[in-house]
């Protein structure tokens, strides 16, 4: 499987584009989703008459008459909230529209509520939101607290330097360096795990990280590639992403802990989607240029 990576490979375009034309070719629909030819509109419907039986998640989403979704709201790209509009927008934000849109719930019906990384499992068990989608890495730890739907994406921890540093080009420069990250991510316990030389400061959100690294606070922030390639494409003249990812991140959406109908909805959702998956990325991720192939989910 590939992950989603600075550099454009040629192969994998190949790979891509094969991809492409073979789902095209089955087309296809899945848990509502619907495959439409407009690129203007969502590429799939909302879904009418969904039941999905034993899901107490899906009960309350129903009497509820709305369905509160966990994201992440200072993430180019992935999960942002435009601070005038009010609009969110970015990859996950469109893939935890379509499980709504699958679910029954239109764009109206979705609350969405921003929540940092160190509370997403707090948010989830306490019922503060019925499932989250924000570059959240599926992880055994996790796992005992919380279920996971997907992957629906992989990428893997990079490094986001200011544009004029030389010292640091991989995860080998970092003994020495101060390097931020988020409360609660992987990307800090792996570094506290396994570079002991390296002095860490974390925040809640990767944000606060990036200007601490524009004024000069740390060296590096070190966070998944695909959210540093976000930070670096607003500005291009000041930041820039360095190395290769090394670490591997799948990206799944949290879940109460057995709601295993709801879990297994969400999946069938991701896999029959037909080309969804394809122009959710095209239109956001995608937009940089780089090509990657939506992964196979893990039907635990
Ligand atoms: N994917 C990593 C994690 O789930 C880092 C990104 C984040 O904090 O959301 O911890």
């Amino acid at each position: 499987m590939k992950t989603f990576s600075l550099r454009k490979k040629p192969m994998l375009l190949a790979a891509t584009a094969a991809l492409a034309l073979s789902l095209s070719a089955c087309g296809g629909t899945g848990g509502g989703g619907t495959s439409t030819s407009s690129t203007d509109e969502a590429p799939y419907k909302v879904a009418e008459n969904v039941s999905v039986s034993g899901s107490p998640t899906f009960d309350a989403i129903k009497a509820g008459g709305k369905v509160r979704i966990g994201v992440k709201q200072d993430q180019p790209g992935l999960g942002f909230k435009d601070a005038a509009t009010g609009e969110y927008t970015g990859f996950d934000i469109e893939i935890a529209q379509w499980i709504a849109a699958s679910l029954g719930l239109s764009k109206d019906k979705i609350e969405f509520k921003p929540i940092p990384s160190a509370s997403r499992e707090s948010a989830i068990t306490n019922g503060d939101i019925d499932y989250y989608v924000g570059t959240y890495s599926i992880t055994d730890k996790r796992k005992q607290q919380i279920d996971f739907a997907g992957p629906y994406f992989v990428t893997g921890q990079g490094l986001l330097v200011k544009k004029d540093n030389s010292t640091i080009t991989t995860e080998k420069d970092l003994s020495g360096k101060n390097v931020c990250s988020a409360t609660g991510s992987t990307p800090i316990q792996n570094i506290k795990a396994n570079f002991p030389d390296t002095k860490t400061t974390e925040f809640d959100t990767y944000s606060q990280c990036v200007e601490a690294l524009k004024s000069g606070q740390v060296d590096a922030v070190t966070t998944d590639q695909a959210i540093l390639i976000g930070y670096a494409a607003q500005e291009p003249d000041s930041l820039k992403v360095v190395g290769e990812p090394f670490t591997t991140e799948k990206y799944g959406v949290g879940l109460k802990k057995d709601d295993t109908a709801l879990r297994q909805f969400i999946n069938k959702t991701l896999t029959d989607g037909g080309s969804v998956w394809q122009k959710i990325y095209d239109k956001t991720l995608g937009q940089s240029g780089t090509k990657v192939q939506q992964p196979a989910v893990d039907n635990y």
